[in-house]
């Protein structure tokens, strides 16, 4: 069920986030504006995904990405944070993330402890980067999608 939406894609502008400190734990998460998130459909199943990223025109990167509900918000609104599994020199807040969304990993998960979270999505990010190089997702990094010409980027919100 939760692969019926897939290939998904999506682009939007980085906006901040909830402060959760999820850099401070080594694996920021880049947030879509509360309007990109709506724009997704409203029964696809909260989790972690995987799938490809760039940032403006930059290069294609791995990323993991979690659907799921916002506590800030008292669960009432869904957050889609992405994590590029890519070292950048700086922060892209503002900047236009275009993501493809190409397999499913997992529900989402309550964890005892910080340490577990923390295994369990370095674990998210294996598992992604393994599947990301089967041909079949491989082959969806050199869409289209993300090479439209310079200044033709629109977003969504
Ligand atoms: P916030 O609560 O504002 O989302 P985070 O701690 O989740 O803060 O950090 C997210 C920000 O870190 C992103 O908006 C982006 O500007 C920056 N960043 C740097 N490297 C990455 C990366 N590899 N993946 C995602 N975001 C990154
Ligand atoms: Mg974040």
């Amino acid at each position: 069920a939760a692969m019926r939406h897939l290939p998904y894609f999506c682009r939007g502008e980085v906006v901040k986030g909830f402060g959760r400190g999820s850099k401070k734990l080594g694996i920021p998460t880049a947030n879509f504006s509360e309007q990109v998130v709506e724009s997704f459909p409203s029964d696809i199943s909260t989790g972690i995904y995987y799938g490809w990223a760039c940032v403006g025109n930059g290069d294609v990167h791995k990323m993991v990405l979690s659907i799921g509900w916002n506590p800030f918000f008292k669960n009432t609104k869904k957050s889609v944070e992405t994590h590029i599994i890519h070292t950048f020199k700086e922060d892209f807040y503002g900047e236009i993330l275009s993501i493809l969304i190409t397999g499913y990993i997992r529900p989402e998960k309550n964890f005892d402890t910080l340490e577990a979270l923390i295994s369990a999505i370095q674990e998210d990010i294996e598992e992604a980067k393994r599947q990301l190089d089967l041909p079949e997702h491989l082959k969806l990094k050199d869409n289209n999608f993300f090479h439209l010409p310079e200044g033709k980027i629109e977003s969504n919100n």
